[in-house]
């Protein structure tokens, strides 16, 4: 078997390392250095330039390195076959970590503490137990539920909004569409975890901002194109909102110019919620390619009509 791989973080050595340490009959190539193309077998990409993998005419089956697989989906000529998330299924300690962290910070108020120290001002603002807090969490995927649980476990009132319904024990579920407004009108504080597809895109606009409580916070752990900019800042400005966390952006690096760098209620984090490590990815790409390679059902599978 020929295993393609974008080592887009980390060093090249020790994924070699890596991969010869668990899988040694595995022949690895990283790009750019593919060699024959006719040998890849399997891809394990994070991004690549679209068309690039029309190359291989044995390619088999992508493994996808990033949770979302927007951008790996919005390739037109992406061959028809199996796409499996390398993710691990019990979600991802840092990713709970950033939640809690950008949660607690607008629970307990201090970007608002920040801008009156700005002002030399003593406030006082409301302070609510964990428990008398309302979070909701955007999609309970592989790394939403972890975090949903996360807050969970720290006291908050946590719901989640999902495609199908379901009992997820002390998480309050939502699903679907006509669903979306209760679940919004119930939650101080949305961390979104969704997907990016074409049904979530935009999904963070003015008319969901409406929904929610006034004065609620929005932390976007998702994708860039999940937010309405101009939606977002209009919010902030008429203190509909009280304030953003934004750690993923349409076009990344976000532009020096941007407005919303300079937001007074918004805190930007340059995409930096988790470190992707290769130690962790390695075992999980080589038990898809030997369920592959023995012709076992795979998991893990990316479903293109849902686009996630
Ligand atoms: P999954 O694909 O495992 O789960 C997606 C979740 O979203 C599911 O619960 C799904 O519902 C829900 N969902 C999808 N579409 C809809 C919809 N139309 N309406 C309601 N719910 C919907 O995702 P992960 O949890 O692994 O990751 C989520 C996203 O987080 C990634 O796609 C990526 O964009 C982002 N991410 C960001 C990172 C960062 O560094 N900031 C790092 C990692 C991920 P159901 O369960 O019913 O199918």
């Amino acid at each position: 078997m020929a295993l393609l791989l974008t080592a887009f973080f980390g060093d090249p050595a020790e994924w070699r390392r890596l991969f010869a340490a668990r899988m040694p009959e595995l022949d690895v190539r990283i790009w750019p250095d593919v060699g024959d193309e006719r040998d890849i077998d399997v891809a394990a990409i994070a991004v690549l330039p679209h068309g690039k993998l029309k190359a291989f005419p044995k390619l088999r089956m992508i493994v996808s390195l990033l949770a979302g697989a927007d951008v790996l989906l919005s390739d037109p000529s992406l061959p028809d076959i199996p796409i499996v998330r390398a993710a691990d299924p019990a979600g991802d300690e840092m990713m709970n970590e950033a939640a809690l962290v950008h949660v607690l910070r607008h629970h307990r108020h201090l970007p608002a503490y920040q801008l009156a120290q700005q002002r030399s001002e003593w406030i006082s603002l409301p302070r609510l137990r964990a428990s008398e807090r309302k979070v909701g969490v955007l999609g309970l995927g592989t790394i939403g539920l972890a975090v949903a649980k996360t807050l969970a476990a720290h006291g908050f009132k946590v719901a989640g909004w999902v495609r199908q319904p379901r009992q997820q024990g002390e998480i309050e579920i939502f699903s679907g569409r006509e669903q979306l407004p209760a679940f919004l009108a119930r939650s101080e504080i949305i961390v979104n975890l969704l997907p990016l597809t074409p049904e979530t895109r935009g999904i963070l606009n003015k008319e969901t901002f409406a929904q929610l409580p006034a004065g609620a916070s929005v932390i976007n752990l998702g994708r860039g194109g999940h937010v309405v900019e101009a939606d977002l800042i209009a919010a902030l400005d008429r203190d509909q909102l009280a304030g953003a966390t934004l750690d993923v952006f349409p076009v990344e690096p976000l532009a020096k110019d941007s407005r919303l760098w300079r937001h007074p209620k918004i805190t930007i984090t340059p995409h930096v919620a988790r470190r992707i490590n290769a130690a962790d990815l390695v075992p999980r790409i080589c038990d898809s390619v030997r369920a592959l390679a023995a012709g076992r059902p795979l998991e893990n599978l990316i479903d293109r009509s849902r686009g996630y």
